[in-house]
């Protein structure tokens, strides 16, 4: 049975947290290449926002079973979580990273998948070259161009600040559903938000509604949450959240 981490981002560390990955580490060590996690933010998994020490934790059972770590980065990179990459809540590198999504901002599909140099130079040097690949469209030209476009503008931005005004905003509304009967637990990080219901939501009720509300949010399960883009202003910020806490208001969205 795969475990998860159980505690919270904020919340006291107990090291008897790591034990059951530790277990696992110990017993499958030998039968494990990688070691794969979303570092500090569970996305589609729930939303959740888990403790740094775990991560920490992670690496350092990866680094004694001499197992790679690869994180994937793909909702939490560049600045999402406060933290330029969200490895940097724990202090820790990983031996594999994968990006997308706010790689371009998401104006192109475009991923990208990081190693360290020792990674690289094994497949690039191996003889039997048996982890070469080139995909078709790799390297494309056009959604390198608006990676490297996007990437200069977060940091013309200021994003640190920008992701600042974002928490505030999102803790100073967001927050305050967790008084809301329908709601089980409201919670933020960064410029992400998430408000997790008692009931799951009826997704082609509610997908409608947010559209005629005038925003696109695509919650799923539980969850409703929001990663909006580090430009929101103020009052397109309080029309997000007055969207959700609308919803919340109506049955029909719920099922
Ligand atoms: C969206 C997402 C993916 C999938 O990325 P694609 O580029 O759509 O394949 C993987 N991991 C996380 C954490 C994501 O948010």
């Amino acid at each position: 049975m795969p475990q998860r981490p159980t505690i919270k981002f904020g919340e006291q560390w107990d090291k008897k947290e790591i034990n059951e990955l530790k277990a696992l580490f110990e017993k499958h060590h030998h039968e494990l290449a990688a070691f794969i996690v979303e570092p500090i933010v569970q996305g589609t998994g729930g939303m959740r926002f888990y403790h740094p020490e775990y991560l920490k934790a992670c690496r350092n059972l990866c680094d004694q079973y001499k197992v790679l770590l690869i994180v994937d980065e793909i909702a939490t990179g560049f600045g999402r979580t406060g933290k330029l990459f969200a490895c940097e809540w724990a202090e820790i590198s990983p031996d594999i990273m994968c990006l997308g999504k706010t790689l371009t901002g998401g104006y192109i599909t475009l991923a990208a998948t990081l190693c360290t140099s020792k990674i690289a130079q094994t497949i690039s040097q191996s003889e039997a070259a048996c982890f070469m690949h080139g995909p078709t469209f790799m390297g494309n030209a056009l959604a390198c161009a608006v990676a490297n476009a996007s990437i200069d503008l977060l940091f013309e931005n200021n994003w640190q600040q920008q992701v600042a005004f974002i928490e505030q905003r999102l803790q100073g509304s967001l927050l305050s559903l967790n008084n809301h009967p329908r709601v089980k637990d409201a919670r933020v990080l960064g410029s992400i938000g998430a408000v997790e219901c008692l009931q799951a939501v009826n997704i082609a009720v509610i997908q409608k509604r947010f559209v005629e509300l005038g925003v696109w949010i695509r919650p799923f399960g539980k969850l409703i949450y929001i990663i909006p883009p580090l430009i929101i202003n103020k009052k397109q910020l309080k029309h997000l959240i007055t969207a959700i806490s609308t919803v919340l208001n109506e049955d029909n969205c719920f099922v």
